[in-house]
């Protein structure tokens, strides 16, 4: 009876753990803002249309059905030093708060790229696994010596490197896409940093990419532009051009510094919207 039972189970496991589809409430999260706009030029290259646009810092939350809170990106904290007369901003693990998670739940944090704004606050959530490419990781690690010229805060040297130590730290290897948990994968793309990624989830009713900086402004994917800078943009073009043709729906291309995502989607929250529609 009991080996019956036990065989029953065990025929019965693919199919449970099948229908069981997991997905994301997922979040956007305005933790600061830069006091002046700046012009469209500073968006897309070759724009002279006289506009500007607010600048706002953000991150993202993945509330998993499965128990999971994970970040993509993290803030940034104190130590990087900026100046209060420029960006305003709140210690960003506070936002937690309006969707009811603790920082010590967070249990993982996919770094899109290790720009000061974005991976700075990592140390925030003591339990959480840190995910980020091998290729940014030997990048950030090299320039040590004047991390500042790339976009990087030294301080943020020091926690990637404790964290290697002591096994909080996932480096993935720059496959094109990986799937690194249920229903989440990550994507290199537009070579913005030289392992720079973005991360899809599914919420239930659609898929989301959360582009991060690899598309700063829905402005870019509107007119297929890259962002100025070192960068190669052509590549970063492709990626745009890759990104729209596996969504359609460019609302649900996350950008990484545009306003019009607070506009775009419902708020529950002060600063705290949910990407869903
Ligand atoms: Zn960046």
């Amino acid at each position: 009876m009991t080996k019956f039972f036990l065989l029953i189970c065990t025929a019965l496991l693919p199919f449970v753990y099948s229908s069981q589809t997991v997905s994301y409430d997922i979040y956007a999260l305005k933790f600061g803002e830069r006091k002046n706009k700046i012009s469209i030029e500073e968006v897309a290259v070759g724009e002279t249309s006289g506009d500007s646009t607010k600048v706002f810092f953000m991150y993202w939350l993945l509330k998993g059905s499965n128990g999971k809170n994970i970040l993509v990106d993290a803030g940034f904290t104190e130590d990087a030093k900026v100046d209060t007369q420029k960006i305003t901003f709140t210690a960003p693990e506070k936002l937690l708060a309006v969707v009811n998670v603790k920082p010590e739940e967070i249990t993982d944090i996919i770094i899109t790229h290790p720009h000061w704004d974005h991976i700075g606050g990592i140390d925030l959530y003591p339990s959480a696994m840190v995910w980020m490419q091998q290729k940014d990781y030997d990048d950030l690690i090299s320039k040590k010596k004047n991390p500042e010229a790339s976009g990087y805060n030294k301080a943020d040297i020091q926690k990637v490197l404790k964290r290697k130590e002591n096994g909080t730290l996932k480096l993935l290897q720059a496959k094109r896409d990986e799937v690194i948990m249920p229903n989440v994968t990550v994507v290199t793309a537009s070579v913005h940093t030289p392992g720079s990624q973005y991360v899809t989830a599914y919420n239930g009713k659609q898929n989301v990419f959360i582009a991060s900086d690899n598309c700063k402004y829905y402005h870019n994917i509107i007119r297929m532009k890259s962002i100025p800078g070192p960068h190669d943009q052509k590549a970063y073009v492709r990626t745009l051009r890759n990104m729209k043709a596996m969504m359609p729906d460019i609302d649900l291309i996350i950008p990484g510094h545009d306003p019009l995502v607070f506009e775009k989607f419902k708020s529950v929250g002060k600063d705290v919207v949910e990407i869903k529609k």
